[in-house]
């Protein structure tokens, strides 16, 4: 079972280029990157706190950076049987679907769709050089748990009904999402034309509410099968663009927003509880007190756990920033 807590601090917008950074990577005299965030104490800002994490990827870390260093690296383990889980965590603004999913433009191009393509050129390779003894399939599925409940993407919002779908226990004492769809996928463009109807379905879900998207956790499943004759290996790679972390007793926010606020915090005191207890090789992982973590099994079976944490550097973010960092920083005792 391992964990990494690595944090990105996204560049400035267009509009932001006159503001004051504030966020910065430690630099190192040694030309390596820094595996440290500096940033200052609202209540004294000639302090500066810092915050450990196994490495920090500043301003200019592009998609293929992010993906090589981070992701790549575990796509053999993911073949041999091992799962493979990757969170965005951060503030709402601060680049989680730009890490994830990221733009059209093939550069741009996030972690979600780069994991996808990289599982087919593999899955191509290894039916190759079995000479087709070994056959891979993946199936996606794809949902979002918003106020604490289940929600399939890959169905219309239509279908929806208001208390979502329910979990199951099973005998394996894994939980499954009861009639959640699951799509066979054979190449990257069956997986984009699904990702793209799926996104779309979220953010009319959302606009029906009266809500943002932001304000849920959308986790997509990538489950592959790989068939030897009777022998059968099952894994799952799970990429999660988690809900904004922000505080909303700050902003606007009726009663309704609360509730969503509540469900949030909740889910994200339980994820980041699951990642501390991990990284410190604890046997007990309190993965069963969320939905979320609880349909993850995170932390059981050797899983491979990545939890990237997006930063915006400038002071507009400073406090919502700061508690980010503090949540995710429990991972500095690695
Ligand atoms: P979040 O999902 O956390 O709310 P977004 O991914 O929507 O944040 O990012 C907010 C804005 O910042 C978007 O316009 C996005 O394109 C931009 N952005 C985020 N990260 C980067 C980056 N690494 N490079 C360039 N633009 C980025
Ligand atoms: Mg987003």
């Amino acid at each position: 079972m391992s964990v990494r807590v690595v944090a990105r601090i996204r560049p400035l917008l267009e509009k932001e280029l006159n503001k004051d950074i504030i966020v910065h990577s430690a630099s190192n005299n040694d030309g390596k990157s820094s595996n440290v965030v500096k940033i200052p104490n609202p209540k004294n800002e000639s302090e500066e706190f810092s915050f450990t994490f196994n490495s920090v990827y500043d301003q200019p870390t592009t998609q293929e950076q992010l993906f090589s260093a981070e992701v790549n690296p575990h796509l053999k383990s993911l073949f041999n049987g091992v799962d493979v889980t990757i969170f965005a965590y951060g503030v709402t603004g601060t680049g989680k679907t730009h890490t994830m999913r990221g733009g059209l433009k093939l550069a741009e191009r996030g972690v979600i769709p780069r994991l996808l393509s990289a599982v087919f050129r593999r899955a191509k390779r290894i039916a190759k050089d079995t000479e087709g003894d070994t056959t891979v399939s993946v199936a996606l599925s794809y949902y979002e748990i918003y106020n604490d409940k289940v929600f399939d993407l890959l169905e219309p919002p239509e279908k929806r009904t208001p208390s979502g779908l329910p979990l199951r226990a099973e005998a394996n004492g894994k939980t499954v999402v009861a009639g959640l769809s699951e799509r066979p996928c054979e190449d990257l463009k069956d997986f984009e034309r699904l990702y793209i109807e799926a996104n779309n379905n979220r953010v009319t879900a959302a606009t029906k509410l009266n809500a943002h998207s932001s304000r849920s956790h959308a986790i997509l499943r990538v489950k592959l099968t790989q068939t030897t004759g009777d022998m059968v290996r099952e894994s799952t790679a799970s990429a999660i663009d988690l809900a904004g972390s922000e505080d909303n007793r700050r902003t606007d926010n009726g009663k309704e927003r609360l509730v969503e606020s509540a469900a949030i915090n909740k889910s994200l005191f339980v994820l980041s509880q699951c990642i501390d207890a991990i990284s410190r090789g604890e046997k007990r992982i309190p993965f069963r007190e969320s939905k979320m973590t609880r349909i993850l099994s995170l932390g059981q079976n050797n899983g491979i756990t990545i939890m990237i944490l997006n930063l915006a550097p400038i002071r507009s973010y400073h406090l919502d920033t700061l508690s980010s960092l503090n949540v995710s920083s429990r991972a500095k005792r690695i």
